[in-house]
Parts: structure tokens; C-alpha cells; sequence
């Protein structure tokens, strides 16, 4: 065999993610084909920390190596899988270099925070913000036994006692602020938007914008399905416990040919799962999204159905784009803010707010969740996270980690 020549340059290859999060665990991913190697033998984490000494430039002489058969093994399943490579040296006698990916995002907000606010205040601010959730009224008639939960897990409607609506003054304000970021889908939620006190200066007002509208309505609320359908942006229809089926049924045989319709599922248990999966199945067109929602008594159904195991990190193949991301920011938050009726502006609903509009404009209140950072820049975190080899090639936390007070929303032990 070459390698036991010894005769060879090594080097890993450029689309290795390597996780140095466990000291003792090294995990190796391919990120070209997804190929991956968990490394624990102490000579071959050696072997991979020595590619990344900065006097080795990437690569490693074997021959200062002191060969055994753990660190064949390795040579052998790390050129076989793609996450190793070797040279000959009698085909390249001078050493190579390999300039090995290291994290480095332009316009890292922490560069820009020494820069100060003037200059965060510029374009850039504009281009992180990308959508809005305002919530347009607080009234709605119905009575929801986790009306005061659903909206902290998910995008959902959810009512106060207290009967308030934002300004169309106010909409108008932020529309046009919004026009100069990068904002494009705005959902519109309530209550029960279709109590909204000026519904048809509301739905001539978004008429004349140039977002992406989602309207999300309560299957609870919809009566009058002739005015439900012409609603002239994509509806998204809210469906929890229980559920009216003939209602539903009805819903879905108008909106099964539109496609600017999405029914959003609440799902508890195993029972309601199976009893939305058979009835969706009849409808091949239909856009939907089931989500799992913890109503404190059901913990059993996300340990057996939620909570990850190994096989579904690593389902799909992960770029290197994304594992950097992850080191960095939020994808499930980054780019959102919340407008509540009362002024509050949130990045979460789970967390506090970071400022009030319009006594703030949208590009501070932007500013302010970039430098506070309540949820934007959350990353993996907590002490099983953070020595975990997954850590960033791992979904980043939403807000069942939040609910539940647990960082590890998994079976996998580090
Ligand atoms: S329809 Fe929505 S807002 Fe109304 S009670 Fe139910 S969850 Fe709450
Ligand atoms: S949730 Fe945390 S402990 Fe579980 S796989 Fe992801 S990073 Fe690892």
C-alpha cells in the first residue's frame, strides 16, 4: 500500500468541516457528499490538529508520523471517503500548501459594531431585515384552550381581553419603512383579522404594496367562505383541536385548486397526526405544514417523534455554507421582526421587546436587535450543545427549545 511508504503528503480537502466542539470526539463531515468520520483515537487527532498548525500550511509530512495501524485505518477511510487526500512526494517533492476554510463572514456584525452605530445605521442595516409578523388586532370571539401558548411555539393567532388594533396610520408607516430594506414577506395575524375595524382600507392599503402578504386566519373563524376566498393575498389557515372536520373539509375543496392557499396543522399526539395525514392524503394539491405542538403533557410524543436522532442530522447533505452559518446566526429568527398592537416590536415572541414604533423607526429597532441580540445571533448553546460534535451541523434552536427549557432536543448523547 502507498501510504505505509510513507513516502505522501496529507491534507484534508477544502469541503471537510471538521468539529473540534468535542476535544475527544473529532467529527469529520464531507460536505461535497455528505461522507463523514468520527474520529477518537488520540494519534489521529493528533495527525488532523497537525493539518491545522499554521506552520504546516494544510498539509503533513507522513513520514514524521509514526505510523500504526490506527492511523492506516484512518489514512485509509479518510482518501476512500474524499476527506483525506495524498500526494506522492515523487510527484511533488516540494511541499504543497493548502489554505484550509476558516469561518470569516464579511460583515460580521461584530466588526461592524467597532465601526459604531453611525456606520451600522447605513445600507446595511436595510439588507439584514427580510420579514415582518404584525399583529393587526388583539379581538377574536373564540375561546382556544391554548390560545395564550400556540403563538409561542409558532406563527399563530392568539387574543387578548383587552380589544386593541394597530393604526392603519401605523401599517402605513411601516410599509413604507419597510420599502427600503430587504423586507418581502410580511404576515398579517390577529385575533381575528376579519374583525379588523377598517378591513377594507386594510386590504386597499396592502393592495397597493409591493410585499409578499401571508394573512393567516383561524379555521375556527371562517364562516363566510365566498369572503374568505376573496381575499386577494395568500391565506394561511390555522387548524388546532379540535377540529371541525366538515368545516375543514369544506375549506380545503375551495382551496385545493387555489395555490394561494396553506393550511397550517396543530399536531398534539399520534392521533391527530394520523387523523390529519388520511384526510390530506385525499388531497394531492393541498399545501400544508404539520407542527408539533407541546401543550405540557405531551412530552412523550415529541421524545418518540421530534426529538432528532443521529440519522436525521445527517439525512441530508449539509453545505459548508450552512454549517458556517450556523456558527453565526439564527436561521430560523435571523432577519424577523414582530409588531405587536400595543407599539412593542419583538424578534421573538419568546423574548423581550426590543423597542416600541413607531417611537423607534424600523432601521433602529433592526439596529437595536443586531447589537441586544435577543434571538437573532442564538446559536447551539447550553452544556450539551456546545460539546456536542453536531453543534453547528445540527438545526439552530427555535422556539420548542425556548418552551421547553432545553437546549437538547435530541436522543444523541456527546
Ligand atoms: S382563534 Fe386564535 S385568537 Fe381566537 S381564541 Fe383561537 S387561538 Fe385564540
Ligand atoms: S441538539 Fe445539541 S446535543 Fe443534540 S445533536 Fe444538536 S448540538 Fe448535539
Amino acid at each position: 500500500m502507498e501510504i505505509k511508504k510513507k513516502e505522501i503528503w496529507f491534507t484534508l480537502s477544502k469541503d471537510v468541516y471538521i468539529s473540534f466542539n468535542s476535544p475527544e470526539k473529532l467529527l469529520l463531515y464531507n460536505t461535497s457528499n455528505g461522507k463523514f468520520l468520527v474520529v477518537t483515537n488520540s494519534k489521529c487527532i493528533e495527525l488532523i490538529n497537525k493539518v491545522y498548525e499554521p506552520s504546516n500550511l494544510g498539509v503533513v509530512d507522513i513520514e514524521t508520523i509514526e505510523l500504526d495501524s490506527n492511523i492506516l485505518d484512518f489514512l485509509d477511510k479518510a482518501t476512500s471517503s474524499g476527506i483525506g487526500l495524498t500526494t506522492k512526494k515523487s510527484v511533488c517533492p516540494n511541499k504543497p500548501i493548502n489554505l484550509l476554510p476558516i469561518l470569516n463572514l464579511q460583515n460580521d456584525i461584530e466588526k461592524l459594531k467597532l465601526n459604531g452605530k453611525e456606520h451600522l445605521m447605513g445600507h446595511y442595516i436595510a439588507d439584514y431585515l427580510t420579514s415582518l409578523n404584525i399583529f393587526i388586532t388583539t379581538d377574536c370571539k373564540q375561546n382556544c384552550e391554548y390560545c395564550d401558548s400556540y403563538f409561542k411555539q409558532t406563527l399563530f393567532c392568539t387574543k387578548s381581553t383587552e380589544q386593541q388594533y394597530i393604526k392603519i396610520e401605523t401599517l402605513q408607516k411601516i410599509f413604507s419603512q419597510s420599502a427600503s430594506t430587504n423586507v418581502n414577506k410580511i404576515n398579517i395575524l390577529g385575533g381575528n383579522i376579519m374583525l379588523y375595524p377598517q378591513w377594507d382600507m386594510l386590504i386597499d392599503l396592502l393592495k397597493k404594496q409591493s410585499f409578499d402578504f401571508h394573512l393567516w386566519i383561524n379555521l375556527v373563524n371562517i364562516t363566510d367562505y365566498s369572503f374568505f376566498t376573496n381575499i386577494p393575498f395568500h391565506k394561511e389557515i390555522l387548524v388546532n383541536c379540535p377540529v371541525d372536520i366538515e368545516r375543514l373539509k369544506k375549506i380545503i375543496s375551495f382551496a385545493e385548486t387555489q395555490n394561494d392557499v396553506t393550511f397550517n396543522f396543530i399536531i398534539e399526539n399520534e392521533n391527530v397526526y394520523e387523523g390529519v395525514v388520511n384526510l390530506i392524503d385525499e388531497y394531492k394539491h393541498l399545501k400544508y405544514k404539520l407542527i408539533p405542538f407541546y401543550n405540557g403533557s405531551n412530552i412523550d410524543f415529541f421524545k418518540t417523534n421530534v426529538f432528532m436522532e443521529e440519522s436525521d442530522i445527517l439525512s441530508d447533505l449539509i453545505e459548508m455554507r450552512i454549517i458556517f452559518r450556523n456558527q453565526k446566526l439564527n436561521a430560523n429568527f435571523f432577519g424577523q421582526l414582530t409588531f405587536l398592537v400595543d407599539g412593542q416590536v419583538r424578534a421573538n415572541m419568546n423574548t423581550l421587546p426590543i423597542g416600541y414604533f413607531p417611537d423607534k423607526s424600523i432601521l433602529e429597532l433592526t439596529y437595536e436587535e443586531l447589537i441586544q441580540n435577543t434571538i437573532w445571533r442564538k446559536v447551539r448553546d447550553g452544556d450539551t450543545c456546545t460539546t456536542c460534535m453536531y453543534r453547528f451541523l445540527c438545526p439552530p434552536p427555535g422556539n420548542l427549545e425556548t418552551v421547553l427549557d432545553k437546549q437538547n432536543l435530541c436522543h444523541i448523547k456527546p
